[in-house]
């Protein structure tokens, strides 16, 4: 009788218009219990038309209102690290403040979600030593402020992850992978629109899988971590140790300073043949592609997005990637997933933590 609607999908100003329409004919009709059915979901709708998607950074939070996957207002403060109690302050303040600046009622708002840069238990006990959270129970103490708003946090990559599949690269697919290549790795692994985060909150951590034998250590204490070879740190600390010891056009972009070396730099010398940014990006994709094989023996998703500063290579990390893949898996001859990238930047955080 009525459309196949998903409660959790967002309606569009067009869906509401049709909404009217099928109202007026159950009306006609005198089918009072459908009628009533839309018109529950339809305030349901009403009543929560917006979300608040919060981005904690090492040096900024960024807060975002989303209405129906577009970010409406935005609002940035600086992080303070070292007090928890301060931390929650600054989210409440930014949340009111966010509120008055779009006169918005925090009735209207289904959902404060908050990407952090650490690790979220089940019970939603946040670690993050660089914030100076150890086991802080945010969701508990936000709820006591805001009572009536469902509170929901998680990890920065793991959101990044949900961004991508509600609103991004991923949509449209069941299962989706998305690894951020930034100064670590980070993973997110989504599978019909559960975020899979482990028994005790530490799954997902892609940037740790060991791909190979690695010249030096990763800060987790292993050696060959998926990160040390992939990230923007690893192209820079790579391209660092060949530099020293070759002529490159990288030494000229970076004024003979290694410490200004950028991958951004490596990429653009590898684009003027340049045959040290050569070697450079041809090891970061053998390892990328070990690194998604080694994804798809795990879990063979749908979709395996690649985000993060690094992603901006796009056509450099995308030619022949798929079938560097396929050399490294056993089923050679089997399809594999879809490898795409990341639609969003820096947009990613507060739109993810908008739908936890
Ligand atoms: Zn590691």
């Amino acid at each position: 009788m009525y459309p196949n609607l998903r409660p959790r999908r967002v309606i569009s100003n067009e869906s509401r218009l049709l909404f009217i329409v099928f109202k007026i004919e159950l009306i006609e009709q005198g089918i009072k219990q459908d009628l009533y059915i839309f018109i529950d979901f339809w305030q349901r709708e009403l009543k929560f038309m917006y979300k608040i998607g919060i981005d904690i950074g090492g040096m900024s939070i960024k807060a975002g209102i989303v209405k129906d996957g577009e970010i409406i207002s935005r609002l940035t403060i600086e992080t303070k690290i070292g007090s928890s109690d301060i931390l929650i302050k600054d989210i409440e303040n930014l949340v009111n403040d966010i509120l008055k600046q779009e006169k918005i009622d925090i009735s209207k708002i289904q959902t404060i979600g908050i990407g952090v840069p650490g690790v979220v238990t089940k019970d939603n006990k946040v670690t993050c030593v660089n914030l100076g959270l150890i086991n802080e129970p945010i969701v508990e103490k936000l709820e006591n402020t805001f009572k009536n708003t469902k509170i929901a946090v998680g990890n920065d990559a793991n959101v990044a992850a949900l961004a991508e599949y509600y609103y991004g690269s991923m949509k449209g697919y069941d299962s989706g992978v998305m690894i951020t290549l930034g100064t670590g790795i980070g993973g997110g692994i989504v599978i019909n629109d559960k975020l899979i985060t482990g028994a005790n909150g530490i799954g997902a951590e892609i940037g740790h899988i060991v791909i190979g034998e690695n010249y030096y250590d990763c800060n987790c204490g292993n050696n060959g971590c998926f990160e040390t070879f992939c990230s923007a740190s690893a192209i820079i600390n790579y391209a660092k140790k060949l530099v020293k010891e070759n002529d490159s056009l990288i030494k000229d972009m970076c004024d003979s300073n290694l410490e200004n070396i950028t991958a951004k730099m490596v990429f653009d010398a590898y684009r003027e043949n340049d045959e040290v940014a050569k070697l450079v990006v041809e090891r970061f994709r053998k390892y990328l592609a070990i690194g998604l094989a080694n994804i798809i023996n795990f879990i063979d998703p749908d979709v395996i997005s690649i985000g993060g500063g690094v992603s901006n290579a796009n056509d450099l990390i995308l030619d022949g990637l798929t079938d560097k893949v396929k050399n490294h898996l056993p089923f050679k001859e089997s399809n594999i997933c879809e490898i795409v990238i990341a639609k969003f930047k820096n947009d990613a955080g507060i739109l993810g933590a908008s739908s936890l």
